[in-house]
């Protein structure tokens, strides 16, 4: 499971970066020290008394002018509330609710996550009357605290140990660095599929015996390629167990979705002599929709004379074929012979970096002004459309989100231009990519 992701957020000058600072630990090394990060937001890791989160600070604006202050600390507020798991909402107790903490409290109401509300400023029983004004807010019950004393910790450890999401089972005590990457192999009947798992299985060394496979309820068979643990789903472990039960025809059907449900990069193994046929691209639709990553493997290559011109035409047809996944590995391959394994792992473990690509807020402004001026949104009844910001939301696959003006009026080709600008900008080849529009106003 990704870390969870706390935002901290209010107006200027209540005390976000003090809480910030105090939650990261003074060494402001440990904050996301990308170059420009910090320019428009700062991100950090945080063990707060074995909670781990990653945490998102919405202070820290350079200085912009007056009218586009209000609009660009909206706008963040905006995005690190679409990625929060949790919200801590910050007031300033000795001042009380001003009118200025009234659109960020509204932001926060349409939050759709837990909150937290914390009346900073208010060591030794200060500020009593406006932790009071707070319940106002109708953002539940504020927690007295002082970011600057420290007072209140031990509260908001409790408040977000009760909210925080908390790891799946399965990543419990698990090193991130050696978590299997999860794979499926799918594809047609008789594209290869049993053949290309054993072959995979018989020339690595084993971590589970075969007979893992044969187990009727195990769904995925370890392995490891060089050093690197995999976990295939067992496509024919998945046959076999339909045999048994004679529900061949229903679990054929359900068998796709639940490889590609389960794994983190979806290899498609088409049989080269008879590639691309309605279903395969049913199943790349799917695995699109899934959010997956995707690498082709085109096996039974030793059957193949032409071998250069049909690379041609077949990368050609999935430029054609697959615009959503412009770029997509394909690799050719034969299971039987053995030939082109290890280049279709590279593509696989390629794939995840991609899919698992993290491109900094201000890299992403960046390219965006860019690609707005070499190519202005269109107007919409007369107005133009202002895109004013975008950021990273999530990962795995990218997601991607924008805020500004009118944006439900954008054209899909206006759209598809951004999409593919941020794969080429950002190196994402062969990925799902989501775009996700945020109108303010
Ligand atoms: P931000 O704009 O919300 O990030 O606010 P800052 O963290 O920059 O804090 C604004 C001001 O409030 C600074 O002068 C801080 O020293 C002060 N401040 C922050 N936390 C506390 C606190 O707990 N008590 C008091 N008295 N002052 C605080
Ligand atoms: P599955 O239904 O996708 O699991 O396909 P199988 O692994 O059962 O293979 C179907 C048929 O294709 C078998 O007769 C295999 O021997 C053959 N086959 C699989 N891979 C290759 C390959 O790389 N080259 C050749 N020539 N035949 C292959």
């Amino acid at each position: 499971m990704d870390m969870p992701t706390v935002a901290i957020v209010g107006r200027p000058n209540v005390g976000k970066s003090t809480l910030f600072n105090r939650l990261v630990g003074k060494k402001l090394a440990l904050v996301d020290d990308r170059p420009g990060v910090t320019r428009d937001r700062r991100e950090g890791d945080v063990n707060f008394g074995g909670l781990v989160f990653r945490i998102i600070d919405t202070a820290g604006l350079e200085q912009a002018d007056a009218d586009s202050l209000l609009g660009r600390m909206r706008a963040q507020t905006e995005a690190a509330i679409l990625e929060a798991d949790v919200v801590l909402f910050v007031i300033d107790a000795r001042a009380g609710i001003l009118p200025a903490d009234q659109p960020f409290a509204e932001l926060v109401r349409r939050a759709g996550c837990p909150v937290i509300l914390i009346a900073n400023k208010a060591e030794s029983g200060a500020g009593l009357s406006g932790a009071y004004e707070a319940f106002s807010l109708g953002l539940g019950d504020p927690i007295p605290f002082s970011a600057e004393h420290g007072e209140g910790i031990g509260e908001l450890h409790d408040a977000l140990s009760e909210v925080l999401p908390q790891p799946d089972e399965d990543d419990e005590d698990e090193d991130p660095s050696d978590r299997s990457l999860k794979v499926a192999i799918v594809g047609r009947p008789n594209a290869g599929k049993s053949t290309l798992i054993n072959r995979m299985l018989g020339e690595e060394r084993l971590l589970v015996g075969p007979e893992a496979g044969i187990t009727r309820d195990s769904i995925s068979l370890d392995w490891e390629w060089r050093g690197r643990r995999i976990k295939l789903h067992d496509t024919a472990g998945m046959r076999r167990k339909a045999r048994i039960d004679d529900k061949l025809e229903k679990l054929a059907v359900s068998d796709g979705l639940r490889a590609v449900r389960f794994a983190e990069v979806v290899v498609v193994l088409l049989d080269a002599t008879i590639p691309f046929e309605k279903q395969d691209l049913t199943i790349v639709d799917l695995i699109e929709s899934e959010g997956r990553a995707l690498v082709i493997g085109l096996n039974k290559w030793d059957l193949v004379a032409d071998q250069n011109g049909l690379l041609k035409k077949l990368r050609e047809d999935c430029t054609r074929l697959l615009p959503q996944v412009r770029g997509v590995p394909v690799v050719p391959l034969s299971g039987l012979a053995g030939e082109g394994i290890d280049k279709l792992m590279q593509a696989v473990v390629g794939a995840e970096t991609v899919w698992n690509t993290r491109v900094s807020t201000s890299r992403i402004n960046d390219w965006l002004s860019e690609a707005t001026q070499r190519n202005p949104p269109p107007a919409v009844s007369g107005r133009r459309i202002k895109i004013r910001y975008a950021t990273q939301v999530k990962a795995r696959p990218p997601h991607f989100a924008l805020f500004g003006n009118q944006l439900d009026g954008l054209p899909k080709s206006y759209t598809r231009y951004l999409v593919n600008g941020l794969r080429e900008a950002f190196v994402l080849p062969g990925v799902p990519i989501r775009l996700s529009l945020r109108t303010s106003k």
